[in-house]
């Protein structure tokens, strides 16, 4: 099977017009996406995505053109068979690396074609994608992975030994998983643009859809912050678990001031609570607010596999938060859920945007059959917004992912959606022009 055509679309939800998605940095996020149709000539598509929050989308897309030249006219066995490999072409081409290398534009970009391809793979396969990675063997694993930069904290070898130590017993998971899913916690009751009455009534909701995990939206005015946070604590009352996000909003002593004026409504992390390229600010903030019991999370801006390598050898965080296309695809999240387990940190899959619980449930199914083998103090990320527009979009059951089925990777959008949000001449955008 030959890739004989790539298509890119700028597809826009104008999610900013109900406040979803909003918090401390990012006011008004129209979640788009910039989506990847590969054709072959065997007829199968292998469908991608990577998440932005609207303008410069069209950026993305055109990135996403310029990896044209490494993808029409691949087969796509000499594709899988060298997976590592055809990474690095795409992660360390010639010329286009200048653009970043392996962050930004260029990288978001090659995650849409790279999980493209494992669509497309796992779709040859008749495989959801989670079910493909669990039944590989560990070394057929490892050859997924460009370990350039990272052996210093983890090699190929100790890879092959980690995913050794759990394929025995696979099965057994499996079985787990498919009878009762994987634990998700909810971010929808706290984005920033809510009232108290509507929070107060979405936290009442997912109570009674079986939640045990909520995130509140932080970085706001410390009072309002207080109050916010106050609320969801009194709604979920003391036995179940809270989170704060702030999304970057702090410098580093204002971080931990601000961590410490929640700490009363005992939090279980703080996420994001600088820049995501400040390594060693993170460490500074996790040592002085894990003496309050509380956790460092980050990661839905983290470039790639160094960054990850470096929070995690600095001790600078508790929850890595892996993004399925912020990273190079499935490929670069393999290498850091494998440094995860290495550093004995548990994988919590960010997925706050349009596609991304449809994606990070198959990485995190994979981790807990094959790599952490456990899914305790572990939890995928939920927002109910824009699922209706996927074929084969994410089942919540009792506050749990329910594992997908149908073959590929869960990405698909409907045609009728693809027509309709086109930007900027679908008809959501006309209309509002
Ligand atoms: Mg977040």
């Amino acid at each position: 099977m030959r890739i004989r055509g790539l298509e890119v679309l700028d597809l826009r939800f104008p999610t900013s017009r109900t406040n979803a998605g909003r918090d401390a940095v990012h006011l008004d996020p129209d979640y788009s996406a910039a989506y990847v149709i590969l054709r072959t000539d065997g007829g199968l598509e292998g469908h991608g995505l990577t998440f932005t929050i609207g303008r410069g989308n069209e950026v993305c897309a055109a990135a996403i053109d310029a990896f044209r030249h490494l993808v029409v006219g691949q087969r796509l066995s000499d594709i899988t068979e060298d997976f590592a490999g055809y990474w690095r072409r795409l992660a360390s081409d010639s010329q286009l690396r200048w653009l970043g290398p392996e962050k930004g534009v260029i990288h978001l970009a090659l995650a849409a074609i790279v999980n493209a391809v494992w669509d497309l793979y796992a779709k040859s396969e008749r495989k959801p994608v989670w079910k493909l990675l669990a039944d590989m063997t560990p070394r057929q694993i490892v050859s997924c992975i460009d370990f350039r930069y990272i052996t210093d904290a983890l090699t190929a070898d100790e890879a092959l030994e980690i995913l050794e130590r759990q394929a025995r017993t696979k099965a057994d998971r499996e079985a787990e998983l498919l009878r009762s899913g994987y634990p998700a916690y909810t971010t929808s009751v706290g984005w920033m643009g809510y009232s108290d009455e509507r929070i107060r009534a979405l936290c009442r909701e997912a109570i009674a859809e079986g939640f045990t995990h909520f995130k509140v939206k932080v970085g706001g005015r410390p009072e309002d912050d207080r109050r916010r946070v106050r609320l969801v604590r009194e709604e979920i009352g003391r036995d179940r678990t809270l989170m704060v996000d702030a999304n970057q909003q702090w410098d580093v002593a204002e971080a931990i001031a601000r961590v410490g004026d929640l700490a009363s409504f005992n939090p279980w992390w703080i996420e994001e609570p600088t820049s995501p390229d400040d390594v060693l600010g993170h460490a500074t903030i996790a040592k002085a607010v894990r003496e309050l019991g509380i956790g460092v999370a980050t990661g839905e801006h983290c470039a790639n596999r160094i960054i990850f390598k470096q929070l995690l050898q600095a001790r600078a965080v508790d929850f890595c938060q892996i993004d399925s296309c912020r990273l190079g695809g499935v490929n670069e999240n393999l290498a850091v859920i494998l440094l995860a387990a290495k550093f004995g940190i548990p994988v919590c899959p960010h997925a706050g945007g349009v596609g991304l619980c449809e994606y990070v449930q198959h990485l995190s199914m994979f981790d807990y059959i094959a790599v952490a083998g456990t899914m305790e103090g572990r939890v995928i990320e939920y927002v109910d917004h824009l699922h209706e527009h996927f074929e084969d979009p994410v089942v919540i059951r009792r506050g749990r992912y329910v594992a997908p089925t149908r073959p590929g990777y869960s990405i698909t959008i409907r045609e009728a959606s693809r027509l309709e949000y086109r930007y900027p001449d679908g008809e959501v955008w006309l209309e509002k022009v």
